[in-house]
């Protein structure tokens, strides 16, 4: 096992290898979510570390639960990432609610 003064920057979670990753989880929103007509503003303005703030708990490759594309979660938010997920009696009032959204979007957009 190695001593945590090895390493400048120590995993928080496992304390016996160095942290590389920091976690992406967001602890804190900016307000709300601001809504743009271009979905490509809209991504930019809102994604994740642009304007909220992230748990940035400092972790390793082993510790770091890969949720998507460049996104770690810790240990903790990943079981909250879980649970996060309706459940499934729940799901399809959110997809209908999610496809009305994205149709009206699609609308507003043609009438510009
Ligand atoms: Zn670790
Ligand atoms: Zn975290």
């Amino acid at each position: 096992m190695n001593d945590i003064g090895v390493f400048s920057n120590p995993c928080a979670l496992c304390k016996k290898r160095e942290a590389t990753k920091l976690c992406d989880y967001i602890v804190r929103y900016d307000n709300s979510i601001i809504f743009f007509r271009n979905s490509k503003l809209f991504q930019e303005v809102n994604s994740p570390g642009y304007k909220h703030e992230t748990c940035d708990l400092p972790m390793c490759d082993n510790c770091a639960k890969k949720v998507g594309h460049q996104v770690d979660f810790c240990s903790h938010h990943y079981k909250l990432h879980i649970q996060v997920e309706l459940p499934k009696e729940l799901q399809r009032y959110q997809r209908k609610a999610k496809a009305e959204m994205y149709e009206n979007a699609i609308r507003g957009e043609k009438n510009e």
